[in-house]
């Protein structure tokens, strides 16, 4: 399997793997056997599907094995060395290696471990920077140690000023996430937001404009980051502009931070260095267990550290522990082969659809991500997601830049690279797969509404091609198998 490492996935391991699995499935089924039997075909769809899904991945044998003990069964609220319970020497040992690990990968001067998932890492995130920029000097002016030595004055007028103040990110129409202070979302309910977007020609971020909207805006916040921008950013620029306007930059790179782990976005475009504070999932291109983390400049370590109980609930010391083993195979060297074959792979991806007419937002791709823009099908997200399903290919719809067709049925398709490269597809695997899309989108016409309109959810896709391009794939995946060894009896 190209990118894992040989030993965590040697035919040995996937063997005593096998064995530990099915009796793991018989006790579980003796209990619940509808989970047992839902937990078997899971790996069966999985196997047998394109997952282009560009958040998912494939976490190795050791990191899914190392989520399922009893470290899930103990509290540990606080932090390393300093808990709210009794016993958990052992917790300590778990977060330590998973945060010492983190900091030694990416370079961070600090790192916290326990954010549940990402949105987890953003909230600990912002109450950080809100307690390092605006509670702690507050605290200080008044010569408080902590919130509960204010009067009640003191303390009404110190929530008016958490509760008031500014964040500017990236637009959700130009690849942003919800949770850099969108309405849905409660960073959006916390903050007031404005948004920088894309050139509305070249859809690539201009950073001047970046630069004059925080001029105009004067953010405590910028975060920079997004989930389905298909390009790269330079860090060290909007760290240039975070200071101009003595802004804090916060970098939420979940969707990259494997890029970064394996060395494929270094300098200017690692934005460890450059952001004050730098959130990540474990989960999409890291490759490892569900969850978060935290990495900061010291200055933001203590504020960070408050994470739980401030706005985490106690850490869930398995998932740790798994992110301690997935960032230990992050840390060798074969991880960056396989953090550039996923760059490499977004390029013959990108290619392959362009070569056959497909029209790329930004017009290609140097990460993980290519937005096809469907309109060209004549079609909408939604109905070239669902018509691609039909065809065992797994994306997702999403917005492209100023979408005509708004977020629920969109114009783009959202395709990633990170879960294939995993199974070892590389050039050609990829470049049959943009055949296979433009097949599937090419036979696709939008359906009716029942009162005879045209819909943006229904679509018909010509007889036969579903079977054909099912056909096809399956020889990409029974060549490229998942977790090649492991056998379920
Ligand atoms: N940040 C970004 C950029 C994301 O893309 C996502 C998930 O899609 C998140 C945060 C939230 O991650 P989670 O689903 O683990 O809460």
């Amino acid at each position: 399997m190209t990118g894992l490492t040989p030993d965590a996935h040697a035919p040995s391991l996937a063997k005593i793997a096998s064995s530990a699995y099915d009796s793991i499935l018989e006790v579980i089924g003796s209990v619940e056997p509808r989970i047992a039997d839902a937990t078997r075909q899971e790996l069966t769809d999985q196997r047998g599907s394109l997952k282009l899904i560009a958040s998912e991945n494939y976490a190795s044998l050791p990191v899914l094995l190392t989520m399922g003990t009893w470290f899930s069964d103990k509290y540990a609220e606080g932090t390393i060395g300093h808990r709210f319970y009794a016993g958990c020497q052992n917790v300590d040992t778990v977060e330590a290696v998973a945060a010492e690990h983190a900091r030694e990968l990416f370079g961070a001067p600090y790192a916290y471990a326990q954010p549940h998932s990402g949105i987890d890492a953003n909230l600990t995130a912002f109450w950080a920077i809100l307690a390092h920029r605006v509670e702690g000097p507050e605290l200080e002016k008044l010569g408080a140690k902590n919130v509960n030595e204010l009067s009640d004055a003191d303390w009404e007028e110190l929530r008016g000023k958490l509760g008031n103040q500014r964040l500017l990110g990236m637009s959700l129409d130009s690849g942003g996430h919800l949770t850099h202070g969108f309405r849905p979302n409660i960073s959006g309910k916390m903050f007031h937001q404005q948004q920088y977007g894309t050139d509305p020609t070249t859809q690539l971020l201009d950073y001047d404009a970046v630069r004059a909207k925080a001029h105009e805006f004067k953010p405590l916040i910028i975060v920079a980051g997004y989930s389905a921008y298909p390009r790269r950013v330079n860090f060290a620029k909007m760290r240039e502009i975070a200071d101009e306007v003595g802004a804090t930059l916060m970098v939420d790179m979940a969707h990259f931070a494997g890029l970064v782990a394996g060395k494929v976005f270094t300098g200017d475009e690692d934005p460890v260095p450059h952001a004050h504070v730098t959130t990540t999932t474990t989960h999409k291109s890291l490759r490892g267990p569900r969850g978060g983390l935290v990495l900061a400049q010291e200055e933001y370590a203590p504020s960070v550290d408050r994470g739980c109980p401030l706005v985490l609930g106690g850490p869930l010391s398995h998932m740790m522990a798994a992110k301690a083993v997935a960032l230990a195979e992050a840390r060798r060297p074969d991880f960056q082969t396989y953090a550039q074959s996923i760059a490499d792979n977004a390029q013959s991806l990108a290619e392959g659809l362009l070569k056959r007419g497909g029209k790329l937002v930004t017009g290609g791709t140097d990460n993980h991500i290519v937005l096809l823009d469907v309109t060209s099908f004549g079609l909408t997200g939604r109905q070239a997601e669902s018509a691609l399903l039909d065809a065992g290919v797994v994306t997702n719809r999403n917005s492209v830049p100023q979408d005509p067709n708004g977020a629920w049925y969109t114009s783009g398709v959202r395709i990633g690279t990170p879960a294939l490269t995993t199974r070892g597809f590389g050039h050609d695997e990829f470049d049959k797969v943009a055949e296979l899309m433009v097949e599937v989108l090419s036979n696709t016409q939008p359906g009716q509404t029942k009162a005879g309109g045209p819909s943006k959810a229904t679509y018909v896709l010509a007889d036969g091609v579903a079977d054909r391009v099912k056909a096809q794939s399956a020889e990409m995946l029974d060549k490229h198998p998942l977790y090649p060894g492991l056998e379920l009896t």
